[in-house]
């Protein structure tokens, strides 16, 4: 379940339980949505996140951004920057780990094409996608 805040085309703002994201995108092109208010089909998702936002007080925030810092710092220091190349050295990686077991390096990091993930998923490969500049260091 996932709890959206919508408003309708009158400025109405209101929040609703979808079954999922695709539940919504199916009820609003549909207009299956009306706003309590006014009644209106016109319902454009909001911009917040009102089931997340009120919950993350400042020890969450904060123990957020500390996970975030000690996985930064872990993948800069201990895994190998494939750069462009990672796709090609996930597999070769992979092929080693089925091959006799052994890792040849603790992991990697580098840049994918969307294409080229899927590809990797489907040949059973793990893979974490990171927030753009997710590596670079905080300002
Ligand atoms: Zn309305």
């Amino acid at each position: 379940m996932i709890n959206y805040n919508l408003r309708c085309h009158n400025g109405h703002e209101f929040d609703s339980w979808f079954q999922h994201s695709q539940a919504f995108e199916t009820l609003q092109a549909n207009q299956l949505i009306a706003c309590p208010i006014c009644d209106s089909k016109q319902i454009v998702r909001g911009l917040n996140c009102p089931n997340i936002a009120p919950n993350l007080n400042d020890t969450t925030a904060k123990n957020a951004r500390e996970y975030a810092k000690q996985m930064r710092q872990k993948i800069l220091n201990e895994f190998l920057n494939a750069g462009d190349n990672f796709a090609d050295m996930a597999r070769q990686y992979h092929q080693q780990w089925q091959n006799d077991g052994t890792a040849l390096h603790q992991g990697l990091y580098g840049t994918i094409q969307l294409d080229e993930a899927v590809e990797l998923h489907e040949e059973g490969i793990d893979i974490i996608p990171l927030p753009k500049n997710f590596l670079e260091p905080e300002n």
